[in-house]
């Protein structure tokens, strides 16, 4: 009997004993294809040669220095290279373990912002409906899945939600795409003016939203004009790229495509690629500035904030993938990758909507495509995709949809960046069948 608490507690889950190229490999030796990376985690696959002599040489070296006490040279060159590649002016890298504690820490770093800067007032955060951003208690409050929160709220912050921007549900017959994104926008400029410009702090948003929605990009137009409604009002912009960040959109950082820079970026998945557990958290120059030159001291931190071998591994990462230009090779592919799911899908009655960017897309299944009515959620249609592809040697991340009856149940597609034409060729026929 396995003493393993796992999160599906009457699921037999096979035992994953090798990583090869995309694939797993289970204990009787089936080969699954990895066809979401384990939700948008292993960008390179699982048996990448480079990092794991990363691993090996700093776990020689030196395997763990509180920093409390010291930095570490993988800490180092890894800060100095996100930063070089990083939009705006964010200059700075908080190290943390994973996805949830880069959101946890941008939250706690906007708060401590405005006390340091004298506006101890601004004190609410905006996010937005059907997002995700994480399961600790702060993360948590900021998302948008009411499900998720539902038997958590008597201990979550009071967070304000806005529409997301999903246009395949949202826009209107008679809207335009730049309209539409213009509306859904200013949805934040009046929640600013109604909880009272000078009692915010901080709007949080995935650039393309990934487990809630499945890979669902903002319309163009839509962040220049967040950014212009924040900076209006001095509300700081977190961004969440925990799942859509590091290449996985065709570029470094998902923002880079809206043109668009945060004062706070949350990345993670895809910076250690599932070699270690790593998450960051970018600040720009003025807020780290105001703390260093304020109290001089951030309230926040984890034991293994900057841990030297998770260092090391996600340097090891950003090297390969800057130095194979792997994030221009998504974005080239990216419309490849379009054509293939559109020959295979779209015109399946079920299938209401194909979307994404890069290696990073979603297919939304509708008991009616004309109007676009989603399944019954008794079916667990999501559920049962899940089931039915892992059979197929398929691992994919089907998630059921909305609760406001706006979205449907669908599946996210984030394979390895390293997957040949002919194997997501040959996941989109395991998923066909
Ligand atoms: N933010 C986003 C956008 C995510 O997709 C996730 C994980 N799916 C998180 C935060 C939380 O990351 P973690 O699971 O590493 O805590």
């Amino acid at each position: 009997m396995s003493h393993v608490f796992p999160r599906h507690c009457h699921s037999d889950l096979p035992t994953a004993v090798r990583g090869d190229g995309c694939f797993l490999v289970d204990a009787q030796g089936k080969r699954y294809f990895d066809g979401s990376g384990g939700a948008a985690v292993s960008c390179l696959g699982h048996s990448n040669a480079r990092v794991a002599s990363a691993i090996k040489d700093q776990v020689d070296r030196l395997a763990f220095a509180h920093t409390g006490f010291f930095t570490s040279d993988p800490a180092e060159e890894l800060a100095d290279l996100l930063i070089a590649n990083a939009p705006g002016d964010l200059d700075r890298v908080y190290f943390v373990s994973g996805g949830s504690e880069a959101v946890e820490s941008a939250i706690k770093l906007a708060r401590q912002y405005y006390v340091e800067v004298g506006q101890p007032q601004r004190r609410h955060l905006i996010a937005r409906r059907q997002s995700y951003h994480g399961n600790t208690l702060g993360a948590l409050a900021a998302g948008g899945n009411e499900w998720r929160r539902e038997q958590f709220s008597p201990l979550l912050v009071d967070v304000s939600h806005i529409s997301p921007c999903y246009e395949y549900a949202e826009r209107q017959p008679d809207e335009t795409v730049e309209a539409y994104g213009a509306r859904v926008a200013d949805e934040l400029e009046q929640e600013i003016l109604r909880l009272g410009p000078d009692t915010v702090m901080a709007f949080m948003a995935e650039p393309v939203v990934g487990a809630t929605l499945g890979a669902v990009p903002a319309v163009a137009g839509y962040f220049k004009r967040i950014r212009e409604i924040c900076d209006r009002y001095g509300v700081l912009l977190i961004l969440d790229e925990v799942m859509c960040g590091m290449g996985r959109t065709g570029h470094l950082f998902a923002c880079n495509a809206d043109q668009v820079a945060p004062d706070i970026l949350c990345i993670a998945k895809g910076l250690g690629a599932g070699y270690q557990p790593i998450g960051a958290m970018l600040s720009s120059r003025k807020i780290y500035d105001a703390i260093r030159d304020g109290s001089g001291f951030f309230q926040h931190g984890h034991t293994y904030l900057g841990h030297p071998v998770a260092a090391a591994a996600a340097l090891a990462v950003v090297r390969e993938l800057l130095d194979n230009d792997l994030p221009a090779r998504v974005a080239e592919r990216s419309a490849d990758f379009a054509g293939m799911l559109h020959a295979r899908f779209g015109q399946n009655p079920h299938v209401g909507d194909i979307r994404g960017r890069g290696f990073f897309w979603g297919i939304e299944f509708v008991a009616d495509r004309d109007s676009k009515t989603p399944f019954d959620a008794r079916l667990g249609l999501a559920g049962k995709l899940k089931k039915a592809a892992f059979a197929e040697g398929l691992v994919c991340y089907p998630m059921p949809g909305t609760r406001d009856g706006k979205s449907g149940d669908h599946v996210l597609l984030a394979p390895p960046f390293v997957a040949s034409d002919d194997e997501l060729a040959g996941a989109m026929d395991s998923l066909a069948r």
